[in-house]
């Protein structure tokens, strides 16, 4: 395994703790992913100093967390680059009711006690930093009384313990199981997911914020797919989206070889957005399916999936306690994923398109018909997409208001020679219309031109609209 090397802004954490003959280990992910010579995001501490000691050690650039008994220190590295370092106190596990929170934080005596309360044998490892003379760190041991090491070669998520009590204790390890998995590339060991299916019904008492947060990070993992099929295949998913079950065994028309299910995961495999709403969104595009499903094989239809879908992913957005925003965004890109790129649609059309889904949207719901495309065997892009795309940054170039037009209210005024008044707006908007219909006509000769004939046609107009109104009196 390459080892990655520990950064030595590090060491303004250690050395504090080493003065004053405090214990202090880096533990959890770190380590894990030091070993796995992944690139180390979370930097957590733990040691045998209470939290009004650690602050004490750095008075200016800490502060106190209550309620997890965890101490921040906020560091600087060369760069002014701000790392958010967490250090706990020795824990261990506490009493839990209700498979979800302890009742109350009981630190731990040693190390090996606070090792012992973390979830999985990958992630209950402590590592023993030393400072060189030249300020160099450097990993001297790990502490592994669990047999992580050993289960990183074997790529196996384990249980510290007895599963079956592990995720009595807190039912959310058995999402975040999976989650890890789906992260590394690993499997469950046996008798885990034994115990993971056993008590899969314990998730209904977990908060549905706290579920989003592991099923998002699942959504954005390198398995994702693997990871849904796995919540699948555990009982899990039934609790959390039952709605995705139901697209199981829903044959598409002929020229798909999937069916409903096996796409949508192949698809959310393929989103290239690391967005957590947008990946939602490509898994769930196809959700109005199953209830949308008319005929058989080549005359197989799915009328309105789009619309009966977006109502099901804003059920789904509401349960999983998505902000406003993220429900808004999860329903258009549903609404709209079926949309069309036919090169002989009009900009006007474009344009409609564009006001429905959003600008902020675009990028995104080119990402849901990416992911939606190789999913199904499609290549990535086609000729037609791409033209279209570059028709969509086309007609946001364009004139969307009077003010763009490249004549105004003066000139009008100045050919006709007419007094401001509402004739001028009509003529304004007659022009207006023109160039909405074809960008090329938005040049200033030509619409200069083009005054005297506009003002004359609308004269004709309302000359003929007196008229039968004076034939119908
Ligand atoms: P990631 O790298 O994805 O952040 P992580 O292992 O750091 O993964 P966190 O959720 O940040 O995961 O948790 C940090 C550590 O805290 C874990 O490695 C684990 O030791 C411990 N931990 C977190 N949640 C639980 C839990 N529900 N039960 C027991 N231990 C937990
Ligand atoms: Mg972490």
């Amino acid at each position: 395994m390459m080892k990655k090397k520990i950064p030595s802004f590090i060491s303004q954490i250690i050395t504090p703790f080493q003065e004053n003959n405090f214990e202090i280990y880096l533990v959890g992910g770190a380590v894990r992913d030091f070993l796995l010579g992944r690139p180390i995001h979370d930097w957590d501490f733990t040691t045998n100093a209470s939290p009004p000691q650690i602050q004490k050690l750095f008075p200016k650039n800490s502060f106190y967390n209550n309620q997890f008994g965890t101490v921040t220190v906020v560091l600087k590295d060369k760069n002014k680059k701000q790392t958010l370092v967490e250090i706990t106190t020795f824990r261990k596990e506490g009493k839990y009711k209700d498979s979800r929170h302890p009742e109350k934080i009981v630190w731990g005596k040693n190390l090996e006690e606070d090792l012992s309360r973390r979830d999985f044998t990958i992630n209950a490892m402590a590592a023993e930093v030393e400072i060189k003379k030249n300020q160099a760190v450097k990993i001297n041991r790990i502490i592994d009384p669990f047999g992580g090491k050993k289960d990183l070669k074997k790529r196996l998520i384990r249980a510290v313990g007895d599963p079956q009590k592990r995720f009595q204790e807190d039912a959310l390890r058995m999402i975040r199981a999976i989650r890890i998995a789906s992260q590394l590339g690993f499997t469950i060991e046996e008798k885990t997911f034994a115990a993971i299916k056993e008590n899969a019904s314990l998730i209904k008492k977990i908060a549905w914020e706290r579920i989003r947060e592991e099923f998002f990070r699942l959504l954005v993992s390198p398995f994702c797919a693997q990871g849904i099929l796995f919540l699948y295949n555990a009982g899990l998913l039934k609790y959390i989206m039952p709605e995705l079950i139901a697209a199981r065994g829903v044959a598409q028309a002929k020229h798909h070889v999937d069916d409903v299910w096996t796409h949508s995961l192949k698809s959310l495999q393929f989103c290239p957005s690391k967005d957590p709403v947008v990946r939602l969104a490509t898994l769930l595009h196809d959700i109005g399916k199953p209830a949308t499903a008319r005929g058989e094989g080549e005359n197989r239809t799915f009328y309105n999936h789009e619309v009966v879908g977006a109502k099901i992913a804003r059920t789904i957005g509401q349960r999983l306690k998505l902000s406003k925003k993220d429900q808004e965004r999860l329903y258009l890109l549903v609404r709209h994923h079926q949309f069309s790129v036919d090169e002989n649609q009009t900009d006007k059309a474009i344009r409609r398109f564009i006001r429905r889904v959003g600008k902020e949207n675009l990028k995104d719901i080119l990402d849901v018909r990416t992911g939606d495309r190789l999913g199904g065997g499609a290549k990535k892009t086609s000729w037609r997409l791409e033209l279209f795309k570059k028709r969509l940054a086309e007609v946001q170039k364009q004139p969307f208001s009077l003010k763009d037009l490249k004549v105004n209210g003066h000139d009008v005024m100045k050919v006709l020679n007419i007094p401001p008044g509402p004739a001028v707006g009509k003529i304004l908007n007659a022009l207006f219309a023109l160039v909405e219909e074809d960008k090329e006509k938005n040049n200033r000769r030509w619409l200069l031109k083009q005054i005297p004939l506009v003002a004359k046609k609308i004269i004709n107009e309302n000359n003929a609209a007196k008229q039968s109104k004076g034939e119908q009196q």
